[in-house]
């Protein structure tokens, strides 16, 4: 079989699971069943027909809007669709079939999901997390960081940041950070290995910050208006699962 067939099927399959990631991004924190029952307009309730619900080509087909009520329909759903679909052909490129490959994709996919519900309702629902960690503890014996490392990544992730967000709520008398968060650093500790989570809560802290005082300076938001940390835990995971490794290797060179 030709590599490109394999990155083909990889992209469509993705495709398919973003589908279905999009149902729990939107399920979830409305606390209703993702298996029951079949996607139905958002805005007027009609299920929808199987050739509304083609991952990535019903959003173009249907021009984005509903046809019985023209309700828009949102960007997020073609928009995960993609990121699933370029997220498991790259993976299969990168890893090849394996259970590493497996052990990736299902993190990655957590991370989309654990983004796009922090970003819009800064909730990161239990339902994701806790099993992650269980999931990300079970890979690593079998595949790295291994389960010592993976242990102490589920410790150090979920630590670092509970001590950060009892400091902050101590220092300022309000929650700075939530206890989603610290599940959430558990979950890639759990995936990653202390080494790499460290470095994903550089990156999200990084990025955060830039993204933060740029709103500041834009004077779209204030220190008060805290933006979703998880949005950005996702972010420096995703960089740090592909990257992370150099960067810790240029880092010790440092020194
Ligand atoms: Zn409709």
């Amino acid at each position: 079989m030709p590599p490109a067939v394999g990155i083909f099927f990889a992209a469509a399959f993705g495709a398919v699971v973003g589908s279905f990631l999009n149902v729990c991004i939107y399920r979830l924190p409305r606390g209703t069943s993702i298996v029951w029952p079949a996607s139905a307009c958002p805005h007027c309730g009609r299920g929808l027909a199987w050739f509304e619900n083609v991952p990535l080509l019903s959003y173009g087909v249907l021009r984005g809007r509903c046809r019985t009520c023209s309700g828009v329909i949102s960007m997020r759903y073609p928009t995960v669709e993609a990121l699933t679909a370029a997220m498991f052909a790259l993976g299969w490129w990168y890893y090849g079939p394996g259970t590493l490959l497996a052990a990736r994709l299902l993190f990655g996919c957590a991370l989309i999901v654990l983004f796009a519900i922090d970003l819009e309702h800064q909730l990161l629902p239990n339902a994701i997390t806790l099993p992650g960690i269980i999931v990300g503890f079970l890979f690593s014996l079998v595949v790295e960081p291994g389960w010592m490392a993976s242990l102490i990544g589920v410790v150090v992730g979920g630590g670092v940041l509970y001590l950060i967000a009892e400091g902050y709520y101590r220092l300022r008398h309000e929650e700075g950070l939530g206890m989603g968060d610290v599940k959430m650093l558990a979950m890639i500790g759990a995936f990653l290995g202390w080494k790499l989570t460290l470095v994903a809560l550089m990156f999200a802290s990084v990025s955060g910050s830039i993204i933060g005082i740029g709103l500041i300076v834009a004077r779209r938001g204030s220190m008060n208006h805290a933006l979703p940390f998880g949005t950005f835990l996702a972010i420096g995971a995703a960089v740090s699962a592909t990257l992370g490794q150099q960067v810790l290797i240029w880092y010790l060179n440092l020194w």
